[in-house]
């Protein structure tokens, strides 16, 4: 039994949504802030993007970072990948 939600994140890593099931009135296609597409699930392997940990813990409210890496693949995730090119691109930078 898996007491995550999925987690709705834009291509640039802001969080748009971490508790999409629970909170589907959060849920949107496009970030408000950068205008870019939204996605809830890995681009690599399709697996959901995990979301708020469901345990009393961590519960609504508790700050959210967009997960960096896969967890399923360990493939970085493009808002990750889009860094990663960047800073190879400007060395020092990062
Ligand atoms: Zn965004
Ligand atoms: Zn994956």
């Amino acid at each position: 039994m898996d007491h995550h939600d999925i987690a709705q994140i834009c291509l640039n890593g802001h969080c748009i949504n971490s508790a999409y099931n629970k909170l589907p009135q959060f849920n949107q296609d496009f970030c408000d802030k950068c205008g870019e597409k939204t996605i809830t699930q890995c681009t690599e392997c399709g697996v959901n993007i995990l979301g708020d940990y469901e345990n009393g813990v961590m519960a609504i409210g508790f700050e959210f970072h967009s997960p960096e890496y896969c967890h399923n693949c360990g493939k970085p995730f493009p808002w990750l990948a889009k860094k990663i090119k960047a800073a190879i691109e400007m060395a020092e930078l990062e």
